[in-house]
């Protein structure tokens, strides 16, 4: 039996009656917290755990932070773009998460992972890996995932249709672009039984969420995918009871493809394909009007708000305000490094609170910082369909989490919630727990040698580009064709 104390700390557990306990102790027993209470006087009984103590005097416990709209592949590609539009950023993408080796895909896995834990994330859907990819790319992400010590999500990325949001709508392609595409064949759709085969064995083999993987199928996005696929993914999800991550109307081409195909919205015709429940999370989802948000809270969908990825790329300022106030489940995700560039979920709660209130005339409507913070704990549990984490509480998954109070911007601390959102970036990130287990002690990984890691990732992108650097050459011929 492993066991952790948590003696003295500050904890802000976010459970049921929303506890602030200034000062107390939390068990942890078999990577569960077994006991949170309040240090009431000289003796306690808090002895019952005699493994492993942390004096938590000068640290806060706070819930482990859920990202729930990642891209591991993009790890290595943090400042490779800045004022690119969405279909030429997708293009570059493409050609350098391409062609990877197993090993590319387990460090870029890993480093993902670093820079997660070295912020307070424990929980993350990676809406895994680029376009192309076969179970050997599954089986070296679930192992980086496994010896990152984080609790992950594969959302397993796949479609069956072209990509018509990234090509131009009102001219052909020049004939020579036009051969070379065929001959590069940047995002050749598999077969759909090939698909299905692919997904279903990946759930089989890695799906274990009590051992901290779970795996989801995962639509790249549903103007990508013919209707087959749609409904292939809803028939996994609900005979392996497991969730469906998506991107959803991130940009506004996506938005006329839908009517032009379907006569109607995407999210009506999501509806309809019986794609809707509380199972489907779907990033961005940026270009949706009230009666779609209606729908989507009526089913009890997550939405996966990525404020810093949709800013960066100009595609729009969601509508979080009024998607809280219909009621939807709102979580955050920090998108791939290719355009956020970071996976600090601190930076996504501040911009949830306040990015709202320059379109929100109505201050009562304003995101709060609780709400935020909640945002990026509850809702993100809801996202990757754990019912067990985003809280401090007995009985929960013990992921958490315990800031620096002796740093500067906790100095006073004059209100733990608004602090967590609009002062704290990570920096204070002391110690992180994931399962019972420290992965990262006084500022440093200590789950796996992130040294080592980030050794291996310095020269791997040089190496992608010269090995893909037909495709490159493609994608930048692409980027022409969207000034
Ligand atoms: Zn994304």
């Amino acid at each position: 039996m492993s066991s952790l104390l948590i003696r003295d700390a500050a904890i802000l557990t976010l459970d049921r009656d929303d506890r602030f306990i200034e000062r107390g102790d939390i068990e942890v027993v078999d990577g569960r917290i077994a006991a949170v209470h309040a240090a009431t006087g000289p003796t306690r009984d808090g002895a019952r755990v005699a493994g492993r103590v942390i004096d938590g005097r000068n640290l806060l416990a706070a819930p482990g932070l859920v990202n729930a709209h990642t891209h591991s592949p993009g790890a290595l590609l943090a400042g490779t773009m800045d004022t690119e539009s969405h279909p030429a950023f997708m293009w570059l993408n493409q050609a350098d998460t391409s062609g990877r080796t197993p090993h590319e895909v387990y460090i870029s896995a890993m480093l993902n992972a670093a820079q997660m834990l070295l912020a307070g994330v424990t929980t993350a859907i990676d809406h895994f890996p680029a376009q192309n990819f076969g179970p050997e790319d599954i089986a070296a992400a679930t192992r980086a995932y496994e010896d990152s010590g984080m609790r992950m999500v594969l959302a397993v990325r796949i479609f069956d249709d072209t990509f018509g949001d990234i090509f131009p709508r009102d001219t052909k392609l020049p004939p020579d672009l036009e051969r070379e595409l065929a001959r590069v064949a940047p995002l050749p759709p598999k077969p759909l039984a090939q698909t299905r085969e692919l997904t279903e064995d990946a759930i089989a083999r890695y799906h274990a969420p009590a051992r901290r993987l779970s795996v989801f199928p995962a639509p790249t996005n549903p103007v990508r995918c013919t209707d087959a696929l749609l409904e292939m993914s809803r028939d996994i999800a609900a005979r392996f009871d497991v969730g469906i991550h998506t991107h959803l109307l991130e940009s506004k081409v996506q938005t006329r493809l839908a009517q032009e195909r379907h006569g109607c919205t995407m999210v009506q015709h999501l509806e309809r394909l019986g794609m809707l429940s509380p199972k489907l999370s779907c990033a961005h989802t940026i270009w949706i009007d009230d009666p779609d948000i209606e729908r989507l809270a009526r089913h009890g969908v997550v939405v996966v708000h990525n404020p810093e990825s949709n800013l960066k790329l100009g595609t729009g300022i969601a509508p979080i305000v009024r998607m809280v106030a219909a009621g939807v489940t709102v979580a955050l995700g920090s998108d791939g490094n290719v355009t956020n560039d970071n996976q600090q979920l601190h930076e996504a709660m501040r911009l949830a609170a306040c990015l709202g209130r320059v379109v929100e005339p109505d201050r009562r409507r304003w995101v709060t910082a609780r709400q935020a913070l909640a945002m990026a704990t509850r809702g993100g549990a809801a996202a990757a369909q754990l019912d067990d984490i985003g809280r401090i509480e007995a009985g929960c998954r013990a992921d958490l989490v315990l800031y620096d109070l002796s740093r500067p911007e906790w100095t006073p601390v004059n209100d733990p919630v608004r602090q967590m959102v609009f002062s704290e970036t990570g920096a204070s990130v002391h110690t992180v727990v994931v399962d019972g287990r420290i992965v990262v002690e006084a500022g440093r990984i200590t789950a796996f040698d992130a040294d080592a890691v980030i050794a291996e990732a310095k020269p791997m992108l040089a190496a992608i580009r010269e090995r893909n650097r037909d495709l490159y050459a493609f994608a930048r011929r692409m980027c022409d064709l969207f000034p």
